[in-house]
């Protein structure tokens, strides 16, 4: 609680889930990026979808993809519980709505994507997601490491042919300000607010 307390979002001791939620929303959505965090921008957007999942009462993960010329193409947030879908992550959403949208035609060679497209989470990318965007051919960017399910700082551990081909992508934390990578990491946690998923 002191952790969200400290953030610059005037969140109070006592303040219902919701209301903490609303406040981060609230400081998001009028959060200028400073030009010294090149990803912020990015890092706000997956951010909002965090913040968006975690209203609906489900897990505060979000991500967002990017185009070659650093422009969002398409957003998602996590909604396991939401859908009742175990599989429904953040960057799982975010790509399958992708492929399955118009803009497939023009980003895709049959099932892997044209060079240039990132995906960019608000927290590290799992071991089923991070295999999933390797298998697109994007590269990977996050706002903050998952401490606990991260597979980008555990690549070592994967298959030697699945080790190398994420090796042949970018993959890396992005330039990120101390501010948004407390958010992502709050919103990543948010779900011990209330103990919300099952038991
Ligand atoms: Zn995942």
């Amino acid at each position: 609680m002191q952790k969200l307390i400290d953030l610059p979002c005037n969140i109070k001791p006592g303040d219902p889930v919701k209301v903490i939620l609303h406040k981060i929303k609230d400081y998001l959505v009028t959060f200028i990026p400073e030009a010294r965090y090149e990803d912020d921008i990015y890092a706000r957007a997956a951010n909002l979808q965090a913040v968006k999942s975690a209203l609906e009462g489900g897990y505060g993960i979000g991500s967002v993809l990017i185009d070659s010329n650093g422009k969002i193409i398409i957003s998602a947030h996590n909604s396991q519980i939401q859908e009742h879908r175990s599989y429904l992550h953040a960057e799982i959403t975010l790509l399958t709505n992708f492929e399955e949208s118009r803009l497939a035609k023009k980003y895709m060679n049959i099932y892997v994507y044209k060079p240039g497209l990132t995906v960019f989470s608000s927290a590290e990318p799992c071991p089923m997601c991070f295999i999933r965007i390797n298998t697109t051919g994007a590269d990977t960017k996050y706002c903050t490491p998952g401490p606990d399910d991260g597979m980008v700082s555990r690549i070592d551990y994967l298959p030697s042919s699945w080790k190398e081909m994420a090796m042949k992508r970018n993959v890396s934390i992005g330039d990120c300000s101390p501010v948004m990578q407390k958010i992502s990491h709050l919103l990543f946690y948010s779900f011990l607010l209330d103990n919300r998923g099952p038991r």
